[in-house]
């Protein structure tokens, strides 16, 4: 399995992206590295593999691509969580803000059919704000959620405080 330095030396750092003062985490780096993403992927899965996942979802854009990839690893479903206007109808919604204005997040209504061991992937947790939406949705859902897994927490943000304490959210990599 690569080790962490590895996939740690494979995320570009990108100041003042998407907008000034922002450290952008860059992961197309890993994602472009065969053995970096399969390590990712192995590091992503380990406290999962008998947890008893029914579901793996994914939130819009870069969750879809380390959710399918962990869903597989899993043996689990995948579920697309959205961004409006991308899914056809009936979807379950939630609105959630952001530091300016508020966003919503979809999922296909039924997708889940009652799971009660969903797991939420993304790749960064930034505020948190996104990843407590998507948990919220998956209880509008009628499905109950395992847990968590993202590929970069970043702990300044404190994101983890929005999530609730007693579920578990595992992060690959700390910053
Ligand atoms: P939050 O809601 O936790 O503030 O933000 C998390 C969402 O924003 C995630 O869906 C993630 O894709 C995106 N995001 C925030 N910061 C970064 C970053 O530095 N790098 C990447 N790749 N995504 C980020």
């Amino acid at each position: 399995m690569a080790s962490i330095e590895a996939l740690r030396d494979k995320v570009r750092d990108v100041p003042d992206f998407p907008s000034p003062g922002v450290l952008f985490r860059d992961l197309t780096p890993l994602l472009a590295d065969p053995a970096a993403f399969a390590g990712c992927i192995d590091a992503l899965a380990s406290p999962w593999h008998a947890a008893g996942i029914e579901a793996v979802c994914g939130i819009e854009a870069r969750g879809f691509i380390f959710g399918a990839a962990l869903a597989r690893r899993l043996d689990a479903g995948f579920v697309p969580l959205r961004k409006p206007g991308k899914l056809p109808p009936p979807v379950v919604e939630v609105e959630y803000a952001l530091e300016y204005g508020a966003d919503r997040l979809q999922a296909t209504a039924g997708a889940l059919q009652g799971a009660r061991r969903v797991l939420l992937v993304d790749d960064v947790l930034a505020t948190g704000g996104t990843l407590a939406a998507a948990h919220q949705l998956v209880g509008r859902l009628g499905a109950g959620v395992a847990g968590a897994a993202v590929v970069i927490e970043i702990e300044a943000l404190a994101g983890r405080a929005r999530w609730p304490c007693d579920v578990p959210l595992h992060a690959v990599l700390h910053y």
